[in-house]
């Protein structure tokens, strides 16, 4: 039965084969030598090629099987793509055309619309300007139909503006209050990128991927998509975990020019059955939603690696509810020349919500709560919020106790259920639902009237994503958040919301938040103004810091590429500086194959899929093991010292190989390893015995004359280990720390950072993120005032 299967098998891939041959384009070629012999890449191609719809049960079965002995071995032997050695077809991101309507427009009059819209602001250069209809953004008959059936009259603020801007081929961040029609702004422009393309062939992954952090957001987005995709002829497949993977793994084999994913998911859906089941070859249009929760919910590393095994020149679309500073990071990572887009302010809860804020103890609650339901429940569905799953479970029966039909919605319920409480909830058929914040992120229930805060949120975004339930798609809503007396600190955090949005602070809160300061005076610390958490001793939120921060600002903009015209200079000031003191220098050298130790996606021992290379990487973790045990009996190793850097090489370099060995990087050259006990017999029966001579890359960085603390933060182990799995090159710290004006002996060099690798890509990805990490501490010293003055620096930032 096997032999029959394989034969078939056979055929089926020549089949594929004469059809790909004949067909118009994926992918124009994984270079034919390196087919032969090298790459995961390839790997995936030819597991692509085996496949055949009609293997799908037993496919199916093996998918299974293999999704749950997947583990991150597995997972990352999929993710291994070297973009250089893959030419990608060329493909239309700009559809945009400019009305006369719009382009007739003063820049006058095209402020004061943006003001009008809800004081729409725009950062970065080139961005089109904000349309007024439909029919002004290039959306087809078809769509327009759809949209009047929908009642959509016209785009919304944000759609106005993004649409355009997505529709040009920008990369954009939206910021954007919950429930303000996000999702459509990024679905129409995706639906004409993805239809100018060539469609699927039989084993083509999507072309776009929507990510969002909830499996309710994921259902809700695919619900909005599906409005569209039928009459436009596409696919949409939903994946998502915590529930039954076999449908989803027959969907996508079918085919899908759309995943709305939660990452974790999408990443075990690659694994699967070694990338048969979906692939990420012809992805050019990325969708990251609601990014700053999946950031909280700690999805960046799956975020990244889905993003980092993409091609490079794809569109990349980031909406989020805020911004915060970690997030900057990871949009300078991933957008190239991005526009900022925000919409009525960075988090503020919507002007149609009401909101209350009570003070009271928690016996007094439960009463409360039945008097508001008494009042509201008639006019609409009512989510009630808790902090803990026991919680909502406990509230649950009370409420059915007191008569009411109610369901509740959290982490601990099988996924089935939560699918089904939200379809009962969103169709009115249930009107009342307990849930924790998790949970509910992204639902949006349009009759849903009030959102009761039964325990308080504990910090201010959470607070307006969950005021953010109600008040959606224009209607009115009401929030009411219960606080007890002992919750004063989270007081802060409400009020900075209700300034916000322009409430009135109610005189028991304004007095909860005044009591918590007070004690924080008396201990000798500081608070903040408007909330948010306090300050140590002696911190004085002054004007002086006012303009440091509104500096340091200026320069994360810069930094982040998001910057004025008239801030421009501060950009190229900065990246030229940096530029002049690290001197860089690129080397290629032709190195023989046999010197280099396996390791993961750039490297060449990576990409022979060879019992050496395995063995090699098996030996480059018992050396990491080892270097590791070492390095944990002598307990942790001190920041670099000014003056004896070159005192700290061996230890150093051993530090550096563990770190980078225990994050997989590419290779370590052999004559730089300290030869281990045991090692030498072991790399010598292992060392492949190819005579290949392949290039290597290297490219150095002089850091010496960077200001200390940048030196620190390059060379710590954090630093070095963060830049290795970013980019896959190896990175090392080389020479010896030259003080100012002091002469260097002849055979030192000052202090650099070697980078090396077998792919330039990797070394180049290296050196941009060294670049960013260098920029980044740059700004952060400028903006640190205790730095400023207390050195005599040689540079300036
Ligand atoms: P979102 O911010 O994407 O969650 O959208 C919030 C709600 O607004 C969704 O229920 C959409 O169906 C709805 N919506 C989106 N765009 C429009 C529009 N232009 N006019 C009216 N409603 C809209």
């Amino acid at each position: 039965m096997q032999d029959i299967q394989s034969e078939v098998r056979k055929v089926q891939k020549l089949d594929v084969q004469k059809s790909k041959g004949s067909g118009v384009m994926v992918m124009t070629g994984v270079a034919k030598k390196a087919a032969k012999k090298k790459g995961e890449l390839v790997e995936q191609n030819q597991d692509a090629l085996e496949y055949s719809s009609e293997e799908e049960s037993e496919d199916l079965a093996s998918a299974m099987s293999g999704l749950a002995n997947s583990n991150i071995k597995q997972k990352e032997k999929v993710f291994k793509i070297d973009h250089n050695k893959i030419n990608y077809f060329p493909f239309r991101k700009n559809f945009y055309v400019e009305v006369p309507d719009i382009a007739r427009m003063t820049q006058e009059e095209v402020d004061e619309y943006r003001q009008e819209l809800e004081g729409i602001k725009v950062k970065g250069k080139g961005c089109p300007r904000p349309i007024k209809a439909w029919a002004q953004c290039g959306v087809s008959k078809k769509e327009m139909e759809i949209l009047k059936k929908l009642a959509y009259e016209k785009p919304t603020p944000i759609q106005t503006q993004t649409i355009p801007a997505i529709m040009s081929g920008r990369d954009i961040i939206g910021i954007a209050k919950t429930g303000s029609g996000k999702t459509l702004a990024f679905l129409l422009p995706m639906f004409r990128h993805i239809l100018d393309q060539p469609a699927l062939e039989e084993t083509d992954g999507p072309i776009a991927i929507i990510m969002s952090p909830t499996r309710e957001l994921c259902l809700q987005i695919g619900k909005e998509c599906k409005r569209f995709t039928k009459s436009l002829n596409l696919r949409v497949v939903t994946v998502y975990g915590g529930t039954g993977i076999s449908e989803q793994i027959a969907e996508l084999k079918r085919g899908a020019e759309i995943i709305v994913c939660t990452p974790g998911r999408m990443i075990d859906m690659l694994a699967a059955n070694n990338g048969r089941v979906t692939n990420l070859r012809r992805v050019t249009y990325i969708v990251l939603d609601e990014a700053d929760r999946m950031f909280d919910m700690g999805f960046e590393p799956q975020v990244m690696r889905i993003i980092d095994n993409t091609r490079p020149d794809r569109q990349t679309v980031m909406f989020s509810a805020t911004f915060p500073r970690q997030m900057e990071a990871l949009a300078r990572r991933i957008l190239n020349k991005p526009v900022e887009i925000t919409v009525g302010g960075r988090s503020v809860v919507c002007a149609d919500v009401e909101q209350h804020v009570l003070v009271m103890e928690d016996e007094q609650k439960f009463l409360k709560l039945l008097e508001l339901l008494g009042v509201y429940q008639e006019q609409g569905s009512v989510l009630v919020f808790v902090e803990k799953q026991e919680s909502a479970d406990d509230l649950l029966k009370d409420l059915m106790k007191a008569g009411y039909d109610c369901i509740s919605l959290h982490g601990g319920i099988d996924q089935y259920d939560r699918d089904s409480a939200v379809v009962d909830f969103k169709n009115g058929k249930i009107k009342l639902m307990i849930a924790t914040s998790v949970a509910a992120r992204g639902l949006d229930v349009k009759h849903l009237i009030l959102v009761v805060n039964y325990d308080c949120p504990n910090h201010h975004e959470d607070y307006i994503h969950r005021c953010g339930r109600t008040g959606r798609a224009g209607n009115k809503g009401f929030a009411y958040t219960f606080i007890t007396p002992d919750q004063q600190r989270a007081a802060g955090d409400i009020i900075k919301a209700m300034e916000q949005s322009e409430t009135p602070v109610p005189v028991e809160l304004q007095t909860l938040w005044d009591q918590y300061k007070s004690k924080l005076a008396a201990e000798g610390k500081t608070v903040r103004s408007g909330g948010g958490g306090f300050s140590g001793k002696g911190f004085k939120f002054d004007e002086s810091e006012a303009m440091a921060v509104s500096e340091k600002k200026k320069f994360q903009k810069a930094a982040l590429g998001l910057q004025d015209s008239d801030e421009e200079d501060i950009e190229n000031d900065l990246d030229e500086q940096i530029e002049t003191l690290m001197a860089a220098k690129r080397i290629v050298r032709e190195v023989q194959a046999s010197t280099l130790v396996s390791g993961g996606g750039g490297s060449v021992a990576a990409s022979i899929p060879s019992k050496t290379a395995t063995d090699k990487l098996e030996l480059a973790k018992r050396l990491a093991s080892r270097i590791n045990l070492a390095k944990q009996s002598t307990g942790p190793v001190p920041a670099i010292p000014e003056t004896s850097i070159g005192a700290i090489s061996a230890r150093n370099v051993a530090e550096q190989l563990a770190a980078k060995l225990n994050t997989r990087l590419n290779y370590a050259p052999v004559e730089s390893e300290e030869p281990m006990e045991g090692s030498v017999e072991e790399g010598g029966e292992n060392t492949p015995s190819s005579s290949d001579v392949i290039q290597k890359f290297e490219e150095e960085l002089e850091i010496n004359d960077f200001p200390q603390p940048v030196r620190w933060k390059i060379t710590s182990r954090e630093a070095l280990a963060q830049v290795s799995e970013f980019s896959e090159a190896g990175v090392f710290v080389r020479g010896t720390y030259c003080a100012p004006g002091k002469k260097i002996a002849d055979e030192e060099r000052k202090l650099y950072l070697a980078i090396e690798s077998t792919s330039e890509m990797a070394v180049s990805k290296a050196r941009k993120e060294i670049v960013r990490i260098l920029k980044e501490e740059m700004l952060r010293l400028a903006s640190s005032t205790s730095y400023q003055g207390s050195k005599t620096g040689r540079y300036k930032v």
